[in-house]
């Protein structure tokens, strides 16, 4: 869909997961790449297919994106490297899915997810947006989350904070660059099976109950995330800045999708056609509008009684 070809485009956290996926993307796309995450090892690995997959060149240069020494030295290297940076995809980020409470959150957590999810994402963009500036623009794309954009019941409470924060750099730094030709667009993905959310999602089936309350009734797959942010990232984006794009199945149009029926879909169900599906994890009994007009099992009164 996208020619990059003649582009240098700077991947942050680009030894996996998502991050690994923009590589292997933008090389599909014939870009130049600077990629860069702690593990050597892991981004020759990247870095390999992604030659294989259509890349010019590939620099790797580890980092972490949490101290500022590093940052100045990838960005720097990267210039050298390859003259200059057209895009940056800051990805880099870390959550904490141990499910403590906000009352409990404990200070060393907190400060290892700002210092990865917005430090570390402020210091790209400081550095490769001072850069784009001083040599006639580029585009930088911040990778968000749905996390920041509400509530949720997760008891993340840092990550929460650190996508809100990043969402709302985004749009200040959209507006304040606009006209110096550096765009700064932000995507915030709903759930996507990577190696953060893995044991969650997979093994402990929270997938299903994603699902259930996402209203396209399935989480994401890299490629649904990929390719909107080589949208933002692309000249097909010219006009649009400090934008934070949802691809997320619909997940922040809602309200919260039901994952029962609700029973006044019942009401002339004989004569008017029913609106959407309900969840499909959900079998209602052929009777369910007479079992739930005593409310919904399990939560008003025991299946039994
Ligand atoms: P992941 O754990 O698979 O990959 C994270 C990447 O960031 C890895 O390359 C890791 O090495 C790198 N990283 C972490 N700490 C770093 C540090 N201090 N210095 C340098 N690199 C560091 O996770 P992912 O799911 O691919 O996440 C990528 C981004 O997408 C993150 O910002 C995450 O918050 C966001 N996101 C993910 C999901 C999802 O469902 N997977 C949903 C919304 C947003």
């Amino acid at each position: 869909m996208y020619d990059y070809t003649g582009k240098t485009v700077l991947v942050t956290g680009a030894s996996m997961g998502l991050g690994e996926g923009f590589a292997h993307g933008f090389a599909e796309a014939g870009a130049d790449l600077i990629l860069t995450a702690r593990s050597v090892d892991l981004l020759e690995g990247v870095a390999e297919v992604c030659r294989s997959k259509g890349s010019g060149k590939v620099t790797v240069v580890p980092g972490d994106v949490s101290v500022e020494a590093d940052v100045a030295r990838v960005v720097e290297t990267g210039i050298t490297a390859h003259g200059r940076i057209d895009a940056l995809i800051n990805n880099a980020g870390v959550s904490d899915m141990r499910g403590v409470a906000p009352e409990q959150f404990d200070m060393e957590t907190w400060n290892w997810i700002m210092s990865v999810d917005l430090n570390g994402a402020f210091m790209y963009l400081r550095d490769v947006g001072r850069h784009m500036l001083e040599s006639g623009g580029g585009s930088i794309v911040n990778i968000c989350s749905i996390m920041g954009h509400g509530a949720n019941e997760l008891n993340i409470i840092a990550y929460t904070a650190a996508k809100g924060a990043l969402r709302n750099v985004t749009l200040q730094l959209g507006c304040e660059w606009a006209d110096r030709g550096v765009r700064v667009n932000s995507v915030s993905p709903g759930f996507i099976i990577t190696e953060m959310v893995r044991p969650a999602l997979e093994g402990m089936g929270m997938d299903k109950w994603i699902a259930s309350r996402t209203p396209m009734r399935r989480i994401g797959e890299l490629h649904e995330i990929v390719d909107p942010v080589m949208f933002l990232a692309s000249d097909g984006a010219s006009y649009i800045t400090g934008h934070d794009l949802n691809v997320d199945g619909g997940t922040n149009a809602s309200n919260g999708t039901y994952q029962i029926p609700p029973i006044h879909q019942e009401w002339n169900a004989d004569t008017a056609p029913r609106i959407g599906r309900g969840y499909e994890g959900v079998q209602p009994r052929p009777d369910w509008y007479e079992v739930m007009k005593a409310g919904i099992p399990g939560i008003h009164y025991t299946p039994e009684s």
